[in-house]
């Protein structure tokens, strides 16, 4: 792979587009029309990319009351929003939501469709690709646009998406290419990329999508929804400040942790508590605190990591973090190896006095 202006001796371009243009996403919404965080995050990704391609952006919403919410997606980078607003398509549903993304793709020929990698994004995007016979990346934290230059076959393709993602059990990065089909597709990590701040004077245009929507698609019958019943709200992404307990820290050391997110709070600083996967598989604490690989991933202004290794998995979804601070008591855990600032030390020793030292009116250094 490399940029080239100028094509090398001998080598021809080869594009397969066949017209095919536009990057187009797929907007998840919630049961009330809403567009997730996710929406946003994967437009302000895909923006970067239209540019970069002189292009536009497209994205469909798929959803029951979803018109009130359409312009927001235009704030946030959409040149054109389709949408499909049907009391069957409240809920998540593969078969409809996989044909209705097919039957768009069929007609608009997008250059690059981009889902993100939610449960339910994980579900379609599978089936969209097999379906159009197109090959899918998944879960990538990157992407760009740059020329792809084959030496061996003496070929060049210009302005192809690169898809990159961790690989490797995430200690290396593979950069994925698909110039031979379009649209290129792949699903983009939660949490991962930067939603551009609305815009409320952006202009696009909404645009009524009404695909064959036949009975047979709607097989599986919705019997029954329940929310998880929980008063506990954990905002791991709005926070500045994560205090994130592992294993070490045992089920007696979490409430000295929840007892620091509450000083810093008290503080006037947006704090939450964080765990390992092992620590919610001891049962310490929930797995919405979960951070990491298969948890949220999260990039504070401060990340305290507590009683935790370091595993490659759990420092995937936490490296981003400005400032990484580790407490552990083995100097040689991996922690380390991300830490801006480590203390060697048992946390019985060390968070007490960070915790006194909140509670006399410390203020961390956040933007
Ligand atoms: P341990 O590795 O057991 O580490 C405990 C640490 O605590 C040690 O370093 C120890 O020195 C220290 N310690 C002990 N006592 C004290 C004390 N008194 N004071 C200070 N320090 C002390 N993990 C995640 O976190 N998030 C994920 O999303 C995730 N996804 C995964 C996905 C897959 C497919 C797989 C295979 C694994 C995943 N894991 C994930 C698990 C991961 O591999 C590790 O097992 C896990 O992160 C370890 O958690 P831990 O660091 O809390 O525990």
């Amino acid at each position: 792979m490399s940029e080239t202006n100028e094509i090398p001796e001998g080598f021809r371009i080869e594009d397969h587009r066949e017209g095919a243009q536009g990057v187009f996403t797929w907007s998840q919404v919630n049961d009330e029309g809403e567009p997730l965080d996710v929406a946003y995050e994967l437009l302000g990704e895909a923006r970067k990319l239209a540019d970069k391609l002189g292009t536009f952006l497209a994205t469909i919403v798929i959803g029951y009351n979803v018109k009130n919410h359409l312009e927001k997606l235009i704030h946030h980078g959409a040149d054109k929003v389709f949408f499909v607003d049907d009391k069957r398509l409240q809920y998540p549903q593969v078969l409809p939501f996989t044909s209705i993304i097919e039957e768009l793709i069929k007609q608009e020929k997008p250059e690059i469709f981009l889902f993100s990698a939610t449960t339910f994004g994980r579900e379609i995007a599978p089936r969209v690709a097999a379906r159009i016979d197109v090959g899918l990346s998944a879960d990538c934290t990157a992407f760009e646009i740059g020329d792809y230059v084959n030496r061996r076959n003496k070929v060049v393709f210009k302005n192809v998406l690169r898809m990159i993602r961790p690989s490797f059990g995430e200690t290396k990065l593979a950069t994925i290419l698909g110039p031979w089909k379009f649209p290129q597709m792949a699903t983009g990590r939660p949490g991962i990329f930067k939603p551009l701040p609305p815009d409320p004077s952006r202009k696009g245009e909404t645009i009524e999508f009404t695909p064959t929507i036949t009975d047979d698609l709607f097989k599986v019958k919705l019997v029954h929804t329940e929310k998880e019943q929980s008063d506990e709200i954990v905002d791991l992404k709005g926070a500045k400040i994560i205090v994130s307990g592992g294993k070490g820290v045992g089920a007696e050391g979490f409430p000295l942790l929840r007892e620091l997110v509450e000083a810093i709070r008290a503080n006037g600083q947006k704090a939450e508590l964080g765990a390992s996967r092992a620590a919610v598989e001891h049962g310490y604490i929930s797995s919405k605190h979960q951070v990491g690989q298969t948890g949220t991933t999260v990039r504070p202004d401060i990340y305290i990591a507590i009683g935790i290794s370091g595993a490659i998995q759990h420092i995937a979804g936490m490296k981003e973090s400005k400032i990484i601070i580790a407490i552990n008591k083995d100097r040689e855990a991996k922690i380390f190896n991300y830490a801006n600032y480590g203390i060697v030390g048992d946390y019985r020793d060390v968070v007490p006095i960070l915790l006194e030292k909140v509670k006399q009116g410390y203020l961390f250094p956040i933007e």
